[in-house]
């Protein structure tokens, strides 16, 4: 199996070394040079197995020679191991034909957890068998952050730092990311806003003595690993419902369409998906752009669904290289127009991209009253991110049935969630001393000197 970029100009590499790579050289995003596809029998084989086994099945063809299958399904094991629930994403009924995907049971419960674990054993057994070892930094707005800093707390190949901006995070989400008491993990607090955290991070990857000295590597959600690890949740939640002997349709809580296209990739491997559905919250460009067909950036307008305030949709790039026949070419011509504002979708392009996805939006008024209806009707406490989704999702309600995915646990958001239905939502038992735990946390300035001499003293590069 090879990777190729969503541009055409980079090298094709192998799926280890597209992890460890994230980012193509030429801009682009790294994507299999096709898409291994199941048979119905296969599929309908899935019935009854467990999270880990269904993994294993449906990654096995993408990660080709890189690790063995012993080594794969260890590493899987391990990856899943810290979740709190035994099913790893269980369903939930919310309505006659509708139901919630809970991917929230994860060590700091939202679902990047899914793909942080498996992308952190990954990274420890491929690291471990090169003899090298890699610095990781990170710039989060807060639940990225927190999933990397848990992925790779403890593994010996691996530094990572995570640029958080200070005091602009939940209280739980620094805490997740400040207590870990490990001396691989390096929480920092710099002045600024996200965008300041990212601008730095970016300045870090475009230094390239500083790169290739302290060996950097990069975990963002356009990470091919990331996105493949989503997949598999699609199909153990449709097998659950009835797939493939009936179709099932999906709604996603969308910022940086990672979580969408994972969806889009197990239907074109054969899952039977009547509906994909995005659900953007007020930072709506996505739902515009199905609409319009025309992708123009706006100002980002900060939401109770912080994790899909989002201006430029990352690995929407991917979604855009199949609507245009895999031309790598045309996608590099419309990515180099991102930087003028904007581009207009090709009509071809925009007909491929209605019928793979439809979409909806949800205001700020929206999303509190469906996290207040859907506890009044279910007693389920939503997220307001997974709210957002299920009131789009009941815009979309049809003949198969629906599955909502829940994205964050509503103990990562509790003022919202007690303002819109008057409940507390409180962390899982297993955490409940979050707050006991002594944090360790280094205030940095917006300083690329100050960083970077951070970075190196630290790691001793
Ligand atoms: C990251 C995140 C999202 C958006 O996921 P994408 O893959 O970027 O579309 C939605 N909800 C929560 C809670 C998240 O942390």
């Amino acid at each position: 199996m090879r990777y190729i970029s969503t541009r055409g100009q980079a090298p094709v590499l192998s799926f280890e070394e597209a992890m460890l790579t994230g980012l193509a050289r030429d801009g682009g995003l790294y994507v299999p040079e096709s898409i291994p596809t199941m048979s119905h029998a296969e599929i309908a084989g899935l019935a009854g197995q467990s999270y880990e086994q269904v993994a294993f099945t449906v990654m096995r063809p993408f990660i080709g020679d890189s690790f063995t299958d012993e080594e794969f399904r260890e590493i899987i094991q391990k990856a899943y191991a810290g979740f709190g629930h035994e099913a790893r994403a269980p369903l939930v009924q919310l309505g006659a034909n509708h139901f919630l995907l809970e991917l929230f049971h994860g060590p700091t419960l939202a679902f990047k957890d899914f793909a942080m674990q498996l992308i952190g054993q990954l990274f420890q057994v491929a690291l471990k068998k090169r003899g090298e070892r890699v610095t990781i930094v990170g710039a989060t707005s807060g639940d990225t952050g927190s999933a990397a800093i848990e992925a790779f707390r403890g593994l010996d190949a691996v530094d990572v730092f995570i640029l958080f901006p200070h005091g602009r995070v939940s209280d739980v989400q620094r805490r997740q990311m400040t207590t870990p008491d490990e001396a691989n993990v390096h929480a920092l607090a710099m002045d600024g806003d996200f965008d300041d955290c990212q601008a730095r991070l970016k300045d870090m990857f475009n230094d390239f003595d500083f790169r290739d000295g302290v060996r950097l590597a990069g975990v963002n959600s356009i990470n091919w690993a990331r996105v493949l690890a989503q997949v598999v949740y699609y199909f153990t939640s449709a097998v659950a419902l009835g797939a493939p002997h009936r179709k099932v349709s999906f709604t996603v809580p969308t910022g940086n369409f990672g979580d969408i296209f994972a969806g889009f990739i197990a239907k074109q491997m054969g899952l039977p998906i009547d509906q994909l559905v995005i659900a953007t919250n007020q930072n709506d460009i996505l739902h515009r752009t199905m609409e319009t067909g025309a992708y123009t950036k706006a100002g980002v307008t900060p939401s109770i669904s912080p994790s899909m305030d989002i201006q430029v949709s990352s690995n929407f790039e991917r979604a855009l290289f199949y609507a245009y026949g895999q031309d790598g070419a045309a996608v590099a011509d419309q990515m180099n127009d991102l930087s003028k504002g904007g581009f207009t979708i090709s009509q071809g392009a925009v007909d491929f991209l209605r019928e793979n996805f439809a979409s909806g939006r949800a205001s700020e008024d929206e999303t509190m009253a469906s996290i207040k209806a859907t506890y009044l009707r279910t007693g389920e406490v939503l997220c307001p991110h997974s709210a957002v989704a299920v009131k789009v999702a009941q815009e979309h309600l049809g003949d198969s049935p629906m599955i909502t995915l829940a994205t964050a646990h509503p103990a990562k958001f509790p003022d919202a969630v007690k303002r819109a239905c008057g409940q507390d939502a409180p962390l899982p038992a297993r955490m409940a001393d979050l707050f006991e735990r002594d944090e360790r946390v280094t205030r940095v300035a917006n300083d690329m000197d100050t960083l970077q001499t951070l970075i190196r003293e630290r790691t001793g590069n």
